[in-house]
């Protein structure tokens, strides 16, 4: 499998337009590198390739991995794209593929009936174009077999911003020789189900957006927690990262991360911590390619 990082940010990105706090700064001046708005791109074969949400940056992002433009007119090597939640930073994206006859969206059926109910995305659901609700199981894709992964989510703002079943999910990602990649880039907490999903996964990316609850309001750039943003912070023994650390993948990125947080800078304490519990920070641009337990013997066989 391989997995492209199109983005690392949470929204507003690394500079976010209207901020000037200690990292927004830092990356206009070269000194910590820019981040587009989270979101990653995974293929089975290297040819088709799934989106897993996209942003108001998944345009430069597409532009920016030659795997993913067009090789013909009117053709284009994505097959699909799911969506983690409905928030605009994640999923806003959508709106770019309306040049596409065929453009196939996944989410929870919750997530789609929120973002359906605004008229701009109803021509998503209209054939050619299909919406599908993924169920537990999961489907497979271009190869790809993608089940959701429960967890404790909230609606976006826009619809009420109240916690309720499928408003988030992640995503556990599988090919035909075995590797499995897990993208959960929101939750307010590691549930049980993400754990027992990462556990063995060659590689998965989780929510980094802050490092304390109360960060943006510390700061001064506003005034909600980072539960109440439907998003768990990183510190202290009931905080994400433990949790993140004790899952058992074997490669732990964080995405997803807001500009106010201190992990952005390699110098900081907090990210001394992070790399201490052996967590990674994912940036843009970063590619892996992870193999499967039985890929040798596809290779043989
Ligand atoms: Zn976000
Ligand atoms: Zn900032």
């Amino acid at each position: 499998m391989q997995l492209h990082v199109l983005g690392s940010a949470a929204g507003g990105g690394v500079p976010q337009w209207n901020c000037g706090c200690p990292n927004c700064t830092a990356a206009r001046e070269e000194r910590l590198p820019r981040r587009t708005q989270a979101s990653l791109a995974a293929s089975a074969d290297g040819t088709a390739w799934v989106l897993f949400n996209a942003s108001t940056d998944i345009r430069s992002q597409i532009e920016r991995v030659p795997a993913l433009r067009p090789s013909a007119p009117r053709a284009t090597p994505i097959a699909a794209v799911f969506l983690t939640d409905a928030n605009i930073d994640h999923a806003a994206g959508v709106l770019d593929f309306r040049q596409s006859d065929r453009v196939d969206v996944y989410s929870t059926a919750t997530v789609r009936d929120v973002m359906l109910a605004n008229p701009m995305l109803a021509p998503f659901a209209r054939a050619p174009k299909t919406w599908t609700a993924v169920g537990d199981a999961g489907v497979t894709v271009a190869g790809l077999r993608v089940a959701p992964v429960v967890v404790p989510g909230l609606l976006p703002a826009y619809a009420g911003g109240a916690a309720a079943d499928g408003a988030a999910v992640g995503y556990r990602i599988e090919d035909a020789a075995g590797a499995v990649a897990v993208y959960a880039p929101v939750f307010s907490a590691v549930s049980e189900e993400l754990a027992q999903a990462c556990a063995g996964a060659d590689i998965a990316f989780f929510d980094g957006s802050f490092w304390s609850d109360d960060e943006l309001i510390a700061m001064g750039l506003a005034n909600r927690t980072a539960r109440a943003m439907g998003h768990a912070p990183l510190e202290g023994p009931d905080g994400s990262l433990e949790a993140i650390r004790r899952c058992g993948c074997k490669r732990a990125y964080l995405t997803h991360v807001n500009n106010s947080n201190p992990v952005l800078d390699p110098s900081s304490p907090q990210s001394h911590v992070m790399r201490a519990a052996g967590i990674m920070l994912a940036g843009d641009g970063d590619s892996f390619e992870i193999a499967g337990a039985r890929a040798g013997a596809r290779a043989r066989g």
